[in-house]
């Protein structure tokens, strides 16, 4: 099955018995009613199981090449699944260029249980050996980064996890399943914030994992069910109709992403962009080798690098709205220094390209005249 398929079709055979309909009902229960103990027809109560999240679940591992998917009440909750894999005393490898929440989650929790953590930069795979010892039990990447859009070169750090039997984590949340499949390329677990791409809507928060061997699959199936943070019925539903259209919509979302990156790169008060579709993006050839089109996030600064500056752009927008998140049909902007970024100090973030003046877009998928003309007011 081609991928444009599986979004609609993929891990959804059989789906109703009951009554043969064409999407999955919503099973809004808790519990199941058994014949004699133990009798059921395989779920026994929703934290262990739920037909409406398991047709997600298998939607998933579909779309990313794996053969279990295991869904979370967020994209944070199944990242604190996959950490509870880990004992204390273990280490992971992380890129530097983090989602926040990822390095709250590390740092603020992980590491008082005793696990160490190295934030280094991969632009150079290389680099990861320095770090590696008999302790080093994952590699957790994040491709492209968040905000500055770096790419990392997959392939060659799967080389150096393969090589130390280290489990290798990738956080596909910018670039989805329709852009790369992580484990097809010798990932072990693909975690994503399906709040984003996934669910493309803006109206749900959940996290999702695709993994490909049973034995992790089954410890991670015992850490949903034991830790309990799992995603509700009727939200798996929703994410379940957003994936049938991750395909028409991504296609749009890079489009979009590309009119909006080449526009703002001719600009002449902008000064950076960041979108790795232009030839002068630093890995814009890893990027041309690993994903299909480049996605629709871009970042950019303006030459007079203000943050008054900032402020009065993203005030002046009106298609784009000013808020938090990304991957939904509308298009939204944000400003990393004052909100996802403002825990890190100015200096620090500065040192991560994160200044005063940077914005990041979440292109949509409205009329792209609409869009540039909207950011040409806006700049004007
Ligand atoms: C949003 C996001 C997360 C966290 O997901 P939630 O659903 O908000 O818990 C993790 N990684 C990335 C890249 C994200 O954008």
């Amino acid at each position: 099955m081609k991928f444009n398929t599986k979004t609609i079709h993929g891990g959804q055979e059989n789906i109703d018995p009951a009554y043969n309909s064409v999407m999955p009902p919503i099973y809004q229960t808790s519990t199941y009613a058994q014949s004699t103990p133990g009798g059921h027809k395989g779920f026994e109560y929703s934290r262990s199981g739920n037909p409406t999240r398991s047709a997600l679940e298998k939607s998933v591992a579909s779309l990313e090449n794996g053969n279990y998917g295991l869904a979370f009440g967020s994209g944070l909750a199944a990242i604190d699944a996959v950490l509870k894999l880990l004992k204390p005393g273990d280490e992971v490898i992380s890129t530097s260029d983090l989602y926040g929440g990822t390095y709250r989650l590390f740092t603020g929790i992980f590491e008082d249980f005793g696990i160490k953590f190295h934030f280094i930069g991969m632009s150079e795979a290389k680099n990861i050996e320095n770090y590696v010892n008999d302790h080093t039990k994952l590699i957790w990447v994040e491709t492209p980064t968040n905000p500055m859009m770096n790419i990392i070169d997959l392939e060659a750090v799967a080389k150096i996890s393969n090589k130390h039997e280290i489990l290798l984590a990738v956080d596909n949340t910018f670039a989805t399943p329709y852009l790369q499949q992580p484990l097809a390329i010798g990932a072990d677990i693909v975690m994503h914030s399906a709040t984003k791409y996934l669910g493309g809507h803006s109206d749900v928060v959940m996290g999702v994992l695709a993994v490909k061997e049973e034995a992790l699959a089954s410890r991670l199936y015992f850490i949903q069910n034991a830790s309990g943070a799992v995603a509700g019925p009727q939200d798996s539903f929703l994410v379940l109709r957003g994936i049938k259209t991750l395909h028409l919509r991504m296609q749009r979302h890079c489009e979009n992403g590309k009119a909006v990156g080449e526009f703002l790169n001719r600009h002449p008060k902008v000064d950076k962009v960041y979108w790795p579709g232009l030839p002068s993006h630093p890995n814009h050839e890893i990027a041309k080798r690993q994903m299909k089109d480049f996605g629709g996030m871009v970042s950019f600064t303006t030459k007079d690098n203000s943050l008054s500056g900032a402020i009065s752009f993203l005030e002046k927008l009106k298609v784009f709205t000013l808020a938090e998140s990304l991957g939904g049909v509308e298009s939204l902007a944000g400003h990393p220094a004052s909100m996802t970024h403002a825990s890190i100090p100015k200096e620090e973030r500065e040192k991560l390209g994160v200044v005063d003046s940077l914005i990041r877009l979440s292109v949509g998928v409205e009329d792209e005249q609409d869009l540039l003309e909207d950011l040409k007011q806006a700049l004007g």
